[in-house]
């Protein structure tokens, strides 16, 4: 069966949050995902991340860890508001200090705002001489979302993706967000998660990136995720590096299910490989029946 008891309180651990960022093209949110995957704000483990993978784990110099989705657009929020399952725990909207709150930006506050996502500020690109922060806050003040140096209650900060600066600051700010939600969960039960991407490599056969948000993934578990399964035969991390097991709020890449699930769909380890086929199974089916008379609402 699909495991989804709850778990008692003494069976919760801290977890890291897991952050998406948002914003208007052009604004930077390609290069503060670089900056923090590649930077050495970010402690040990030399060499950053070099491959692009849909989501990755960093950790400052403390020790704490932080889940960052990298995905296109909107689709963690989409995906995951379709499927009432919540991926993102802390937005950063990122806006340009040398341009102005733009239609995209509105779009991501609302999309956070009606998940309940907390939302941090970045205020970018402030080492360009015509950069205008507090334009940036007063139009913010006029959505009604007063930053903290304005005695709001959001969080901003200050930043250049492509420099570095306040990057750290940035970081402090959203864990201190995460402290206030409290984020746990129970390494100590079979994984669930969901799926961030996935697609069919020639060499290794299908790979999916999938997000552990309870329990922790083993090697040679059996996988549930959308129509398809199979058993895990290799886990990697964001570093390429073959792990064993993935705990809360890691992002792994599974080798060995029988295709490409869709972004947003959960998965579940079970018990046996025939009780996942037949799950999967029953629900390809469902999913084509349902295709069918969709189709012939369609035409009708
Ligand atoms: P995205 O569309 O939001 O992913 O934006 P990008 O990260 O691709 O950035 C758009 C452009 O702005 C690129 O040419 C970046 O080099 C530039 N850019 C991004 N961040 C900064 C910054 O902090 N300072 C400056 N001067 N340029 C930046």
């Amino acid at each position: 069966a699909i495991h989804e008891e709850e778990d008692k309180e003494e069976d919760l651990q801290s977890r890291p949050p897991v952050v998406t960022v948002m914003g208007h093209v052009d604004h930077g949110k390609t290069s503060l995902l670089d900056y923090i995957r590649n930077s050495n704000v970010i402690a040990g483990e030399a060499g950053g991340i070099t491959q692009h993978i849909g989501a990755y784990n960093v950790k400052l110099d403390d020790g704490r860890r932080i889940t960052f989705l990298d995905t296109p657009g909107h689709e963690a929020f989409t995906a995951m508001r379709a499927r009432g399952a919540q991926m993102t725990d802390i937005a950063i909207i990122i806006v340009a200090a040398d341009d102005n709150v733009m239609p995209q930006t509105v779009e991501a506050i609302n999309h956070a705002s009606a998940a309940g996502v907390p939302i941090v500020f970045a205020i970018n690109k402030i080492d360009k001489p015509n950069a205008n922060p507090d334009k940036i806050k007063e139009e913010l003040a006029n959505m009604n979302y007063l930053v903290e140096d304005w005695g709001g209650k959001y969080q901003s900060q200050e930043i250049s993706a492509k420099k570095g600066t306040g990057v750290h600051e940035l970081m402090e700010k959203v864990l201190l967000e995460a402290e206030l939600l409290d984020l746990k969960a129970n390494p100590n039960r079979k994984a669930t998660g969901t799926i961030i991407e996935s697609t069919l490599d020639k060499g290794r056969g299908y790979v999916a990136t999938v997000l552990v948000q309870n329990g922790t993934l083993h090697k040679g578990d059996i996988v549930l995720a959308g129509t398809n399964h199979g058993r895990v035969k290799a886990m990697f991390n964001e570093r390429n590096a073959r792990i064993d097991s993935a705990g809360p709020s890691a992002p792994v890449q599974i080798l060995g299910l029988n295709g490409a699930p869709q972004a947003g769909d959960t998965f579940h380890v079970m018990d046996t490989e025939q009780e996942a086929r037949e799950i999967a199974n029953k629900r390809e089916q469902l999913q084509r029946e349902l295709g069918l008379r969709t189709h012939k609402l369609l035409t009708l």
